[in-house]
């Protein structure tokens, strides 16, 4: 093999490793991202989706909620699933009685978009609440994380 040839698959194979950050990595930025968000009333990144300033792939809608996929997927099926008003809902230490029907229906789609998605073999829900369970967006959203062999205990 010429040294030139031998040069060329040396760049394209540390092109590689530099785009593909060590999963270490990803899960750090998580965290950062999640201690840097306070819990906060405020509008969120997910009202822009909702009432589609920014774009989104959204893979199921009806009247309450909204399904569609995470920017940043940990898996190769990785879905958020929000009700389309938040109503106090920051997140899952906030809820009240008259949110059951609300909880119980993300939930529901969770289990409908699983099936839209072939996650016949299985898939994890999460609901990140609070810096500590890793929140970075407050309106309440369940991850719906598929698509691969998920391992336990969680990070
Ligand atoms: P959490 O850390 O549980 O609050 O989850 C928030 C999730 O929202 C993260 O997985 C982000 O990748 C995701 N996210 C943030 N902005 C967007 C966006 N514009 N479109 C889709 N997903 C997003």
């Amino acid at each position: 093999m010429s040294d030139d040839i031998k040069k060329s698959r040396l760049s394209v194979l540390s092109s590689h490793l530099i785009h593909l950050p060590p999963e270490s990595s990803v899960m750090a930025s998580e965290k950062e991202a999640a201690l840097a968000a306070a819990p906060s009333d405020s509008p969120t990144i997910f009202d822009k989706i909702i009432n589609k300033e920014i774009p989104s792939t959204v893979v199921y809608e009806d009247d309450k909620v909204l399904a569609f996929r995470d920017i940043a997927p940990q898996a190769p099926t990785h879905i958020l699933i929000i009700p389309k008003k938040r109503d106090g809902l920051t997140g899952l230490s906030k809820a009240e009685e008259r949110h059951t029907e609300i909880l119980g229906h993300l939930l529901y789609t969770a289990k409908l978009v699983a099936k839209q998605e072939g996650l016949e073999d299985g898939f994890r829900i999460v609901i990140n609440d609070g810096p500590q369970g890793c929140q970075s967006v407050y309106h309440i959203h369940v991850h719906l994380i598929g698509g691969r062999q998920m391992n336990w205990p969680p990070g």
